[in-house]
């Protein structure tokens, strides 16, 4: 909470966060209604030569490749995750959580918006509307080293309830990526983070810690993860080659420590693809935290029924 934090946020500090967020709204939506305008261009000029606007971008058009690129990861990883499931690390896995199914609280614990994140494609509202009609029943944003502001997310939780939006945040730590479930110290945006501290922060606040698609920038950890080990590992998301999923199921049975699946998602048509599935509904940031440390819950993957991994 704003007022739990050791900064002493003012009022002042509030509103300023607030207008920000109503300014990089406005950003967003201006960045939207040109990419709607970009995607009605080369329509044109897709009915004016039939075939030709896979490969007749508009100069103007890295928008319109970036969201070819999202949609292109559904497709990649697909195969993988029947792959995987039919792995023998995938079936040692498999041990299984019978309440898991019975209660259901889906939930994608990774997703960026265009506000928070550079690298985000789709608003926040765009990203909470995708969940539903996926039939999840929350989702935690999980900016850069940014966390959403207390009331956006009161607003989000009020406009969209029963539906849940949960605070979050990643945090890069060298060089590797971490999601932090469960802290909304606003400390925590501090930046640069050393590992060791970034674990004992997030260990003194209850805080639930996963390691966010290993290997994806380098072979080696400069993080001793044995030592101070996460709560948890991704090993599915659309950031994960397909290709890196074995050796980091096998970093996890090795560390063991749990799996899980979350989307990364950067643009709509992600969210929900990969998540979780709490053994039971869960109200706030704590209550999530200390369901995820209680291990019950299940992977879901893309296109598969649920695949229980709680050790
Ligand atoms: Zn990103
Ligand atoms: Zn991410």
């Amino acid at each position: 909470m704003w007022s739990a934090s050791p900064n002493g946020r003012v009022l002042s500090d509030r509103l300023t966060t607030e207008n920000t967020w109503v300014k990089r709204s406005a950003k967003v939506s201006r960045r939207a209604d040109s990419q709607k305008r970009a995607r009605k261009r080369r329509a044109e000029i897709a009915s004016a030569a039939p075939g030709s606007s896979d490969t007749q971008l508009l100069p103007d058009s890295a928008g319109a490749r970036e969201e070819k690129a999202c949609q292109s990861g559904v497709a990649t990883h697909r195969p993988l995750m029947k792959e995987w499931l039919s792995s023998p690390i995938a079936r040692t896995r498999h041990a299984g959580t019978a309440d898991v199914a019975a209660t259901g609280f889906r939930i994608d614990l990774h997703v960026h918006c265009a506000e928070l994140s550079p690298c985000g494609r789709s608003s926040a509202e765009e990203m909470i509307e995708a969940a539903i009609r996926n039939g999840l029943e929350a989702l935690v944003f999980t900016n850069h080293g940014k966390l959403v502001p207390e009331r956006q997310l009161d607003f989000w939780n009020q406009r969209y309830a029963p539906f849940h939006v949960f605070n979050g945040i990643e945090v890069h730590a060298d060089g590797d990526d971490f999601l932090v479930l469960g802290v909304l110290d606003t400390n925590i945006e501090k930046h640069p983070w050393r590992y060791a501290a970034l674990y004992d922060f997030v260990r003194e606040q209850g805080g639930f810690f996963i390691l966010a698609h290993p290997y994806r920038y380098r072979e080696v950890f400069d993080v001793d993860l044995a030592r101070l080990c996460p709560d948890a590992i991704e090993c599915c998301s659309t950031n994960i080659p397909p290709a890196n999923t074995p050796r980091i199921l096998a970093l996890a049975e090795k560390l063991a420590v749990p799996v899980v699946c979350a989307s990364d998602a950067h643009c709509f048509e992600h969210v929900g693809l990969w998540h979780v599935e709490l053994a039971r509904p869960v109200a706030d940031e704590r209550e999530l935290a200390a369901a995820l440390h209680s291990g019950h819950f299940t992977c879901v993957l893309p296109d598969t029924a649920p695949a229980p991994m709680a050790e």
